[in-house]
């Protein structure tokens, strides 16, 4: 599926319609996202953050990664259901939850990230690009429809 996505809490009191093709989409195995996805790992698109229309309330946590950036994470407070994570130091992103999205929506995780985290148990797929820890590549500022091919033209 291509977008607009579109997504909604379990309960349905906060929804979601999204206008853009995610920058890149990851899941992460950190410690944790393990306790924010009960023991797996997190299933992440990366949007630029004006593509991400959001109705309901919201609440949310925080803490501090291990780069000393503040990440925050929202979700409805009546499910509890993860939306989405922020960066402190990426405002102009939003890292929108698989969950959160509508079924059917098509996205697959294109990179797996903190696989140093995974249990042994874990299933990573070796066909995905995968890090051991963050990746050192942040994701592009601007939206692009290929992000690992460089621009044409002039
Ligand atoms: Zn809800
Ligand atoms: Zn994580």
């Amino acid at each position: 599926m291509t977008a607009p996505y579109s997504g909604r809490c379990a309960c349905g009191a906060v929804t979601l319609a999204i206008s853009a093709e995610p920058m890149t989409t990851r899941q992460c195995w950190c410690r944790q996202c393990q306790k924010i996805a009960a023991g797996g790992p997190t299933h992440n698109a990366i949007f630029a953050a004006e593509a991400v229309a959001i109705e309901g309330t919201l609440a949310s946590g925080g803490w501090q990664a291990a780069s000393g950036n503040t990440l925050t994470f929202h979700f409805c407070p009546a499910c509890g259901t993860q939306i989405y994570g922020q960066s402190s130091a990426r405002p102009h992103l939003k890292t929108v939850r698989f969950g959160a999205l509508d079924a059917g929506h098509g996205l697959e995780p294109e990179v797996v990230i903190w696989t140093d985290d995974a249990p042994a148990w874990a299933q990573i797929d070796p066909a995905r690009e995968s890090w051991p820890q963050q990746p050192p590549a942040q994701p592009p500022a601007q939206p692009s429809a290929a992000p690992s091919t460089p621009p044409s033209g002039t």
